[in-house]
């Protein structure tokens, strides 16, 4: 089985659990077990909370990691459901029945497209319109509407990068990225149980928000959601071409805001890229 259609296998499992599962289902999501060991571990193993089983299944980028698909029994009037649940790695968490074989299963099938996890960080990146705002209990005024969610690893800590001044923060951040997924299932294995730092950047123009608005392309909305957020550094280069190649649109292109941090970087190295 190859990696691309597998990546479909589990990412149509994801959006849509499979209700009253057959073997044949079950064994399409375990290319790395028999058909006996897929209907054995999900049909006959330990059930824990929630009347469910759990298989550790092949990671689709990162070595080491594994996604888990879960069986849940019927229960009252709920069916029987096969689905994605998450994704652990070895040496983190608990293991999960057929980790070994999952494992081994990513390496020999596709082991030259797997990436050992050396990253020190994870960022979510969060690239929003601020013409489209979306409104919540805790943001009664709106917010930019998140229209891109990008998971970067990096080989260097942020604080590390806030002591270095030697160049603009977009340039530190750009040149420490490893890796980027808009994928979900990439990216669970990318976070790799490590709770993101979550950046903003603006959708329309690559700038950092301000509090209430946008400096880069002048658009507003109800302030308060940045208030301890706003940030100058401006959508690093490598970031900018990665949402590209995955449709976004620019309305105004992300160089005048790179340049803009560098100007301000010239006329305050130390301060200019943090309210
Ligand atoms: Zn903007």
């Amino acid at each position: 089985m190859y990696l691309k259609k597998y990546t479909e296998i589990l990412r149509r499992l994801k959006n849509n659990p499979i209700i009253n599962p057959t073997d044949e289902d079950m064994a399409r999501m375990c290319p790395h077990l028999t058909k006996e060991e897929v209907v054995n571990a999900f049909r006959n193993g330990i059930f824990g909370a929630f009347d469910s089983t759990y298989v550790a299944c092949p990671s689709l980028r990162v070595r080491g990691a594994f996604q888990i698909v879960c069986f849940e029994k019927a229960n009252g009037n709920q069916p029987a459901k096969l689905r994605w649940a998450f994704t652990g790695r070895i040496g983190y968490g608990p293991e999960y029945p057929h980790t070994a074989e999952a494992l081994k299963f990513a390496e020999d099938n596709w082991g030259k497209h797997l990436i050992d996890n050396t990253w020190l960080e994870v960022a979510e990146v969060r690239i929003m319109d601020p013409t489209d705002l979306v409104y919540g209990e805790l943001y009664p005024g709106g917010v930019p509407k998140t229209v891109m969610t990008v998971i970067a690893v990096m080989n260097k800590r942020s604080e590390k990068m806030s002591f270095d001044h030697s160049r603009p923060r977009n340039e530190l951040f750009d040149e420490t990225i490893i890796e980027m997924s808009v994928d979900p299932l990439i990216s669970e294995e990318l976070k790799s149980g490590r709770g993101p730092y979550t950046y903003y950047f603006c959708g329309f123009c690559g700038s950092g928000f301000e509090p209430s608005y946008c400096s880069g392309c002048d658009n507003g909305f109800e302030g308060g959601y940045f208030e301890d957020r706003a940030s100058r550094m401006a959508l690093p280069p490598k970031l900018v071409e990665f949402a590209r190649q995955n449709g976004h649109i620019f309305r105004k292109d992300p160089k005048i805001a790179l340049e803009k941090e560098l100007k301000g970087f010239r006329e305050n190295k130390y301060y200019y890229w943090r309210k």
